[in-house]
């Protein structure tokens, strides 16, 4: 089956970046920035200390590379021989001033350009690049080109603080040999120098609706067999060994995306919250957990997201905002690290941040009992005692909260987190 394909091409900083992403957002689709592919790979030849000038050893670093473009939520990720990409490598000002040449050797192209289009293949997907509406998917009908006079991109990216020589990477791409930048004869032209982010993103939109493209409604979250099994498993666990009692679980019942916010007391806390509801969520775990082979495999397939915990990876906190900004939930744990001795820890800023990026509902949950069946000092959990789960109502922050700058205002949002899982109890009457 094929799916549908919005291709959005342009020069440099001319905005289609965060116009795709927009767009992408507002129809469901999927969001692939192709530039990031040619930028991944160059980065993968500077770090290889290969001479970009050298085709031939550029070509042969190419074929002995295992280029792997993954999915994560609705965006791609990239790694090259294991390595993740991460955002700040592809930003890199080497990167910059050496991606233009490493784009227009042609091999390079024809397979990066292989890749892109088998996202195609995974869902409806809104592509931006130079040629994507030229080489990519000649034959869609939504194409759209994005242009600005040269000063505004070159003031759009030095208010972004990037140093980036795009007049002569624009040259560069444009006389090419090989698939240049340009507009295909049937794209339409938008030039965004005197309009707004939201005004050039509500002109492509309107042009999709008039043309007939429809939002993707959003999956009803099911469980995959590994999920469920894992899930009845774990359930059935708790159950026996625990007489696990779930309270209120009818408030994490909102659409959309949030955070459920717990408080850490064992290993145990993440599937006793996952158990306590009836969709999968998405969990976040410290990266060396996906070390053994085991996990290696089972982890993702458990809806779980690496972090770097020694180095705040910004790609996998971009992932997990981009998954609850997409209707997913996700459980966080304010207080960072399992509490050493039973006791609510204080708030650690991580969840203000997210909260604050993204604007959504926080669920606060309480779990007794876990400390007690499985405490930091232990190798393996005890096989009695009682647990319970209690869900409280969302937290809905104000803009105003939510606008509140910098790390002061995410850490105020945190500790009104950690408060409303304090303030759960058990309820009396065992509802
Ligand atoms: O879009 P971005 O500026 O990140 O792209 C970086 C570079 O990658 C471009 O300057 C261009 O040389 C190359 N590129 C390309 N074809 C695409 C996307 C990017 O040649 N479809």
């Amino acid at each position: 089956m094929h799916f549908v394909a919005i291709a959005i091409d342009g020069p440099a900083a001319s905005g289609k970046s965060s116009v795709a992403r927009r767009v992408a957002e507002h129809f469901g689709f999927l969001f692939i920035n192709s530039g990031a592919m040619y930028r991944a790979f160059t980065w993968w030849v500077l770090e290889n200390r290969v001479n970009p000038a050298d085709s031939a050893a550029v070509l042969s670093l190419l074929h002995r590379s295992r280029f792997e473009c993954a999915l994560h939520g609705r965006e791609s990720v990239i790694r090259i021989d294991d390595r993740d990409v991460t955002e700040a490598c592809m930003r890199l000002e080497a990167v910059n001033g050496t991606v233009s040449t490493i784009a227009a050797l042609p091999e390079v192209r024809r397979v990066l350009v292989a890749r892109q289009q088998d996202f195609r293949s995974m869902g409806d997907v809104v592509m931006e690049g130079r040629d994507i509406g030229t080489v990519v998917f000649p034959d869609t009908p939504f194409k759209f080109f994005l242009e600005a006079s040269a000063e505004v991109r070159e003031r759009r990216r030095r208010a972004q603080g990037i140093d980036d020589n795009i007049r002569e990477r624009d040259l560069k791409d444009s006389s090419r040999e090989a698939d240049p930048l340009r507009a295909a004869a049937d794209a339409r032209r938008i030039d965004t120098s005197h309009l707004t982010l939201e005004e050039v993103t509500a002109k492509v939109i309107e042009i999709l609706q008039i043309e007939g493209v429809k939002p993707r409604p959003p999956a009803r979250p099911v469980m995959s067999w590994v999920y469920r099994l894992t899930y009845d498993v774990s359930k059935a666990f708790f159950r026996t060994a625990y007489a696990m009692e779930v309270h209120h679980a009818e408030r994490a019942a909102i659409p959309g995306g949030a955070y459920f916010a717990a408080n850490h007391a064992s290993f145990l806390d993440p599937p006793l919250v996952g158990t306590a509801l009836e969709e999968p969520i998405h969990y976040l775990a410290r990266n060396t957990l996906f070390k053994p082979p085991l996990f290696t495999w089972l982890l993702p397939r458990l809806n779980t997201v690496p972090v770097d915990r020694d180095n705040a990876e910004l790609s996998s906190l971009r992932i997990s905002m981009q998954l609850v900004k997409e209707g997913k939930k996700m459980v966080v744990f304010p207080e960072g690290t399992r509490t050493p001795d039973g006791s609510l820890q204080p708030a650690q800023r991580g969840v203000g941040l997210l909260v604050a990026k993204t604007g959504v509902p926080v669920i606060p949950v309480r779990i007794f009992g876990s400390f007690e069946a499985f405490p930091r000092n232990r190798k393996f959990p005890r096989l009695d005692g009682k647990i319970h789960v209690v869900f409280g109502h969302p937290i809905q922050f104000s803009e105003e909260e939510l606008a509140a700058k910098g790390k002061a205002g995410q850490q105020a949002i945190s500790e009104r987190v950690m408060q409303a899982i304090a303030n759960l109890a058990v309820p009396e009457n065992g509802s």
